[in-house]
């Protein structure tokens, strides 16, 4: 199957992120279409979560 790997750094179309990621201690999270990772809290520490 067709699968290049160009566009350096770039998120392919139709695949974006689909985990948060706590900065504090690693705790990953199912990210919501609708909610976006910033808006997020990670249940063990409470801090802002970040794309991933
Ligand atoms: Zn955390």
């Amino acid at each position: 199957m067709p699968d290049t790997h160009h566009g350096a750094g770039q998120q392919r179309r139709g695949n974006p992120p689909s985990k948060c990621i706590c900065p504090q201690c690693g705790y990953k999270a199912d990210k919501s279409p609708a909610v976006p990772c910033w808006s997020m809290r990670c249940p063990k520490c409470e801090t802002t979560m970040v794309g991933g």
